[in-house]
């Protein structure tokens, strides 16, 4: 694609969060309404929020990108019903910090502060604990929407309520979010966090359900096959007061991690770091651990991401149902010792809503397996394994999250994947809208 006179173009090279995925793009960074609306409506374009997803969801060599980061205003609030419209570039960071400062919280936030609004609405992301608060939808009043054929339009649950749904996983076909209004809850001073440590991914299944109301609720696992599954589950308590507050608020997770030249994760490095883990919530708890801090642990885990060096890592999440999570445990274990790849860590999530659309929801126990450098034979015959195995097992793929997941088998993983795929594309009949993820998932 040449570049176009009339609104700037930039080409720039672009990467997705794992380091899998990269492309030269044409790149469009407008700072006012009218340069959205100024690129040709028959243009092939992708919206990017922040750009952190581990996937190549907001970028595409055959497309231009739509970088709204400039919108990141909050534009509107009411402090009586909670209600905070937001312009779709700003992050859930800044979102946080304001809510928080007026006494008000947004339930529903990734693990990254840098992500936008747009790309949570349409990633239809999960916070601490989706079995209690859902996932993003849940929390979204209102959208305003740009159509590049029929502009702007507004949408919520009764006005065109089919593609205010679409919006949610809908990985940008449904046009381009410009803004939204969020619902807020009440915030607790503090959260009371307590470590419980299992085990096994079967005891983590079992200690996450007891604990199914907690605000905060999640486990790090060890996955070396002689310590398959040991780890820790932490869920948090509201504190009506805040007492000796622990957990700093370090400054936010960057966008993109400058990779360390080789991987640490290697045999010797997943050993010491999950000695580390184990190490450093040793005390049961509970401590009180601000709100902020609770929400986003992986401010402290830049050096994590910087080890995996050059070539990357992919994070494979399946959501697996109750009925199969023992067996699949069972396979998975197997699995792991037989091939002996090397996963850096597993982290456990509780689930309990409905799937609906592409959205990574269902009831069960979701795992996020991380493995470095993805295309060594070794790593890849495991992750070919794991896709099998959690195929078998009735587990669902997270899109937003696995950049070795192909067309055949997310279709395998979301039973009624091509009607949603067939629902967004009815709001982009002339396929506009694309990107990496959607080229790769046949979306
Ligand atoms: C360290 C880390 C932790 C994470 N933790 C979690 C977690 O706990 N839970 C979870 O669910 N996810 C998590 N994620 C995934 C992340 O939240 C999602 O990928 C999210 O979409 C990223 O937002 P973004 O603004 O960077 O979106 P981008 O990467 O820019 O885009 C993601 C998708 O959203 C679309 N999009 C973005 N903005 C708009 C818009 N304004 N209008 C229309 N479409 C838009 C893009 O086209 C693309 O399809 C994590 C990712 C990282 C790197």
């Amino acid at each position: 694609m040449s570049p176009r006179r009339g609104f700037a173009l930039a080409q720039l090279d672009l990467r997705s969060f794992d380091r899998s995925c990269a492309a030269r793009c044409h790149v469009q960074k407008p700072d006012r309404y009218r340069l959205i609306e100024a690129l040709p409506a028959d243009v092939q374009r992708i919206t990017r929020g922040a750009g952190v997803s581990y996937v190549d969801a907001s970028f595409g060599e055959d497309c231009v990108v739509q970088d709204i980061g400039a919108f990141d205003r909050l534009i509107e609030f009411d402090a009586e019903q909670g209600l905070l419209t937001v312009e779709a570039g700003a992050s859930v960071g800044d979102v946080t910090r304001f809510a928080l400062g007026h006494g008000w919280l947004l339930p529903v936030v990734p693990g990254h502060p840098r992500a936008s609004i747009g790309g949570c609405i349409a990633a239809d992301v999960h916070g601490k604990n989706p079995a209690r608060d859902g996932t993003f939808r849940r929390h979204v009043e209102a959208i305003e929407l740009f159509d590049p054929v029929a502009g702007w339009l507004a949408l919520d649950a009764d006005d065109e309520a089919g593609r205010f749904d679409a919006c949610f996983a809908g990985f940008g076909i449904p046009g381009l979010i410009g803004s939204a209004t969020l619902r807020l809850v009440r915030a607790p001073a503090a959260y009371a966090m307590r470590s419980l440590h299992v085990a096994s991914l079967v005891e983590a299944g079992e200690v996450l359900q007891a604990h199914a109301g907690a605000p905060v609720l999640y486990g790090w696992h060890d996955a070396r096959p002689g310590h398959f599954g040991r780890g820790v589950v932490r869920y948090g308590l509201e504190a009506k007061e805040a007492e000796r507050l622990g957990g700093r608020s370090p400054v936010d997770l960057p966008k993109a991690i400058a990779p360390w030249p080789l991987c640490a994760w290697n045999r010797l490095g997943i050993a010491a770091m999950n000695g580390w883990i184990q190490h450093r919530y040793a005390h049961a708890g509970p401590r009180h651990v601000a709100v902020e801090a609770a929400l986003f642990p992986l401010n402290e885990a830049r050096a994590y991401y910087a080890g995996f060096g050059t070539a990357g890592f992919v994070e494979a999440q399946w959501l697996v149902p109750h009925a199969r999570y023992a067996d699949f445990i069972e396979a998975l274990h197997s699995a792991v010792s037989r091939l002996r790849p090397r996963i850096s860590l597993i982290a456990s999530k509780l689930f309990d809503g409905d799937p609906q659309g592409l959205s990574f929801d269902g009831r069960g126990i979701a795992l996020a397996i991380q493995m470095p450098q993805p295309r060594e034979r070794r790593q890849a015959a495991f992750i070919e394994a794991l896709t099998t195995l959690a195929l078998e097992h009735q587990a669902r793929p997270n899109l937003i999250k696995d950049s070795s997941l192909d067309a055949a088998s997310a279709r395998r993983g979301i039973a009624d994947f091509e009607a949603a795929r067939e629902q967004l594309r009815r709001f982009d009949p002339g396929n506009l809208q694309r990107s990496g993820l959607t080229a790769r998932l046949g979306l």
